[in-house]
């Protein structure tokens, strides 16, 4: 290394630092994350399959008041929404948890409490988009339906079409380019409107009905299969996703496209980093949270007062002082952020930008026009993770959002930071993200793993 090199700080890919082993470990482990991606499109399913893992691995359902000791591992299953694991560690529970969060829900298509009609000879389901979308990506490709319709009496039934090759699936129509010319002139914002993202999900009249008779075959086989009538949506919780599967991306199958990586792509890392973190001391705590999307608000988000009652609890169940707790945790606020783009460099600086392989990404502030909104992490703690990351030989970055004043965004690391947490947010980068089917790297997806076991072991 030459004096100049020394003394210089520059990005390395994690194909150049890590080795080969490195990556073909990581390519093994995308295989699994793939099918947690395809199993997982919603938050709910998100949690079933959280709580797969954990039990597999020796955790047990946790309720309020539960004695506590070394070595117990438990998982609280919030509402099916929110999963909290955490294990017990030999450490002084005073001396902190470490904390990784990751939010399971994803920007989608959501049903209305009142969706079905019948127009043109077709039936139609009205939805209200959940989280930021680029509207237009939507159309015009093929949709599945995910989710929960819970009936007066209280029985849950579940819903997924569209999935199976056999399935049908959803759509949502767009204009014909020869019919687009008016429409060309508008600006996209005007040109995609909310109120017409209606999903096709019918058009043959049902025998003897002289109005509305699309809509009311709709209703028979609805209430066929499902045993529900049209009250019944308006307790129910039905998600439009993309229908395809994630796939490997390039010659090199170096990448993966799939819907929701955002944030499953650190959700999982998450929790498998949880479970096989085996020299952890301190208490450990993963938390998969919903609602992320829409402002974590809610009973499911990660403003709900749950997280400080978990803690407490833990606290309590082992003789701690739950300030100091808190005071003395740390927590990886595991979020994806934006990675560099060549097709759109100019909303970019690329000095600081997440750069595609070159492994995990950091980012010490978020927020936007003048870091507005950011709980900005310490330089002490930075310090702290980089020690950890370095000594781990976790390929890492950090980076910003994109340009300043152009655009920006939040995860939930300030949540956590204003219950006295330090936290910093690290997660993997992503292409087109909030597009139907983002694009991430395998190589990154792994460093994130590796990152958030080193950080679970670490002193
Ligand atoms: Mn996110
Ligand atoms: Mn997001």
């Amino acid at each position: 290394m030459s004096e100049k090199q020394k003394l210089t700080y520059e990005k390395k890919t994690v194909y150049e630092k890590a080795g080969a082993e490195v990556v073909a470990k990581a390519y093994e482990y995308a295989k699994d994350y793939v099918k947690f991606l395809d199993a997982a499109k919603t938050e709910r399913e998100a949690v079933t399959e959280g709580v797969k893992l954990a039990e597999a691995a020796g955790y047990r359902p946790y309720s309020f008041g539960m004695s506590m000791e070394v070595g117990d591992k438990f998982y609280f299953n919030n509402r099916g929404k929110n999963i909290y694991l955490f294990r017990i560690g030999t450490e002084d529970i005073n001396n902190g948890i470490r904390i990784t969060a990751a939010h399971i829900d994803s920007p989608r298509l959501d049903l209305k409490q009142v969706p079905i009609y019948e127009d043109g000879g077709m039936c139609y389901l009205k939805t209200h988009y959940y989280g930021g979308i680029r509207k237009y990506q939507w159309l015009a490709m093929p949709l599945a339906l995910h989710g929960v319709v819970v009936k007066q009496s209280g029985e849950v039934v579940n819903v997924v079409i569209g999935e199976n090759e056999t399935d049908p699936v959803m759509y949502i129509t767009d204009l014909l380019p020869h019919l687009a010319a008016g429409e060309n002139e508008k600006t996209i914002s005007k040109a995609f409107q909310a109120e017409k993202m209606n999903i096709v999900v019918g058009s043959q009249p049902r025998d003897g009905e002289e109005k509305d008779a699309v809509k009311a075959g709709v209703l028979q086989y609805l209430n066929e299969t499902y045993g529900i009538t049209e009250e019944d949506f308006l307790s129910a919780e039905l998600s439009i996703v993309p229908a395809a599967k994630a796939r490997d991306v390039g010659f090199d199958r170096s990448m993966i496209c799939g819907y929701g990586h955002d944030d499953r792509v650190c959700a999982y890392p998450s929790i498998t980093a949880m479970i096989d973190a085996d020299e952890q001391t301190h208490t450990t705590m993963c938390i998969l949270v919903d609602k992320e999307e829409t402002g974590s608000d809610g009973v499911t988000g990660m403003q709900s007062s749950l997280i400080t009652d978990i803690i407490t609890e833990i606290a309590k169940a082992l003789g701690g002082n739950e300030a100091a707790v808190r005071a003395n945790s740390k927590c990886l606020s595991s979020d994806v952020t934006a990675t560099y783009d060549p097709n759109f460099s100019d909303v970019y600086e690329y000095r600081n930008s997440s750069l595609i392989g070159c492994g995990v990404s950091m980012c010490k502030f978020t927020g936007s026009r003048g870091k507005g909104g950011t709980s900005d992490a310490s330089a002490e703690l930075v310090a702290w993770v980089r020690r950890c990351l370095n000594e781990a030989g976790v390929v890492w970055q950090t980076c910003e959002l994109g340009k300043v004043d152009v655009g920006g965004g939040g995860t939930v690391a300030k949540y956590m930071a204003n219950h006295n947490i330090d936290t910093i947010d690290i997660g993997v980068g992503v292409l087109s993200m909030h597009a139907p089917y983002e694009l991430i790297s395998k190589v990154d997806l792994y460093e994130a793993y590796r990152a958030f076991k080193a950080f679970y072991n670490f002193e």
